[in-house]
């Protein structure tokens, strides 16, 4: 039987995500990073198979023909991101994990786990500010951000279906936050219903 809690991190690109995973894994060692797979080259220092795994557009839809993902979307066109069941279901059995999805992504695998995961949405103060941590991160091209940018007040929409939403505005107080929301759910798995089904049938 598997054991682990399931955490998933959903919002607009530039949000924080990654910040608020490597917080969270740095302070806590029961949670490991769920390694997706991905069509997009790497970024900088990205390693394979460490940041995640790098593949072929046509390697990445014959997995899916393969049906080796758990879920997977098209975040941006052409750009395929997926959570290989094979990366999952093992690491499951051993520790808690920690998902840094898009907001689909994150309804899709919280209907998978259900109780046992916690679905926090980060929201950034704006999109104007989203735009300006991108190019504050300086890996990402201006088109590349463009693309991004334009897909956020979307994305947004998406805070409702979350479990938790964490305000990313000064990081000190998201940190807190977020070990608190954390604590709260080891407490008590039961977290507040949503309406995550109707809104993968409409998406
Ligand atoms: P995501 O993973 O959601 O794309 P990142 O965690 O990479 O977002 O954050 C995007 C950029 O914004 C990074 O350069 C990060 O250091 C910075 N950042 C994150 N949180 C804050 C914050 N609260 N205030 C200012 N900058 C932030
Ligand atoms: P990036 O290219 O900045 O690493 O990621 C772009 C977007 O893809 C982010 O919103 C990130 O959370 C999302 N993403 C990363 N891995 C996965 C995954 O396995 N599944 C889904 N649905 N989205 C993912």
């Amino acid at each position: 039987m598997k054991k682990g809690k399931v955490v998933i991190f959903s919002a607009p690109s530039g949000s924080g995500k990654s910040t608020l995973v490597h917080f969270l894994m740095d302070k806590d060692s029961s949670f490991g990073f769920s390694v997706s797979a991905t069509s997009r080259p790497p970024r900088g220092e990205e390693k394979h198979g460490v940041d995640y795994f790098f593949f072929t557009p046509d390697e990445f839809r014959a997995r899916i023909a393969a049906d080796e993902f758990v879920e997977y979307e098209e975040v941006y066109p052409g750009r395929f991101y997926g959570t290989l069941k094979s990366q999952v279901e093992h690491q499951l059995e051993a520790q808690n994990i920690l998902f840094d999805v898009d907001v689909k992504g994150g309804c899709s695998l919280k209907k998978y786990y259900g109780e046992r995961a916690l679905f926090i949405f980060v929201q950034a103060p704006s999109v104007e500010i989203l735009r300006e941590r991108l190019i504050g991160r300086g890996d990402t091209s201006m088109d590349e951000i463009e693309k991004r940018v334009s897909k956020a007040e979307y994305e947004m929409t998406f805070a409702k279906f979350a479990d938790r939403v964490i305000v990313n505005d000064d990081l000190g107080r998201a940190v807190e936050d977020l070990s608190a929301v954390v604590q709260a759910a080891r407490c008590s798995v039961k977290f507040q219903k949503n309406l995550i089904e109707e809104v993968l049938e409409h998406a």
